[in-house]
């Protein structure tokens, strides 16, 4: 089953990606981290992606194509893919669909969630992620237990250079000029799921595995 997480910056994608995969054991596949981790690794990719990524303005549809097309090849894809900002542009839905179909392969399901604009701007504005493990919080909703530390593996916190007021602003109107015509192309092919992104964490988690069909598995 190969799925697309689709919806604003700060809709709650990676959030939703990381408890998805525990529930079906997919693979999750964020361009974000992806250019994130590139610039890490000080490789040209990230330093290129860097640039774009401060101004809130996309990457060019090929760079970021090519990075993702690269990395479903690898193995651990093959089982089935969670996309996470990705596609984000009508080209890039269309080189994912090409690329799928030369393996066989389609696009099971779209769950595209939304959240009102002052929500966004604050859920992006409080997030922290870890730089061990890269579980997700936020300042206002979702805390973590000390602050500053990650509950899972006690790695720091840090606050995403781009998720400023100003540059979130701007990737909100990126978001809707670019990334919002997707909404009707997938509706056209038929797998658009709408899932209301303003509940609880948990409660879109249930509504995405309703979406797709596959009961919840109780925690351990
Ligand atoms: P968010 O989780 O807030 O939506 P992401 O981590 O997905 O943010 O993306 C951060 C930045 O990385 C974007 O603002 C953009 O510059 C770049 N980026 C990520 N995915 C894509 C993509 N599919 N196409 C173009 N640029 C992208
Ligand atoms: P995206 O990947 O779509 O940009 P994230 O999953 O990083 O979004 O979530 C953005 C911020 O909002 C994070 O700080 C996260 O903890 C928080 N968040 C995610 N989902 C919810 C929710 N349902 N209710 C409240 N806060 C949320
Ligand atoms: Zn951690």
């Amino acid at each position: 089953m190969n799925v697309i997480l689709l919806g604003p910056p700060g809709a709650g994608k990676g959030t939703q990606a990381k408890l998805l995969v525990e529930q079906t054991g997919l693979t999750h596949v964020s361009s974000g981290d992806l250019f994130r981790a590139a610039l890490r690794e000080g490789t040209e990719l990230g330093m290129l992606a860097k640039s774009y990524m401060d101004r809130g303005a996309l990457v060019p549809d090929e760079v970021v194509i090519g990075m993702v097309m690269e990395r479903i090849k690898q193995p651990d894809c093959a089982i089935g893919v969670i996309f996470d900002g990705f596609p984000r542009t009508i080209d890039q839905a269309k080189a994912l669909k090409i690329e799928m179909a030369q393996h066989e392969k389609a696009i099971d399901a779209v769950l595209y969630m939304d959240v009102a604009r002052e929500v966004l701007l604050r859920r992006i504005a409080g997030r922290q992620t870890c730089k061990v493990c890269g579980a997700i919080f936020n300042i206002y909703y979702f805390p973590s237990y000390k602050a500053g530390i990650c509950d899972i593996c006690g790695g720091k916190l840090y606050q995403r250079s781009d998720d400023t007021m100003e540059t979130a602003q701007r990737r909100l109107d990126v978001y809707f000029e670019q990334t919002m015509p997707l909404i009707e192309h997938y509706r056209g092919e038929g797998n658009l799921r709408e899932i209301d992104g303003r509940q609880d964490i948990g409660q879109v988690t249930e509504g995405m595995m309703q979406a797709l069909g596959i009961d919840i598995a109780e925690s351990p």
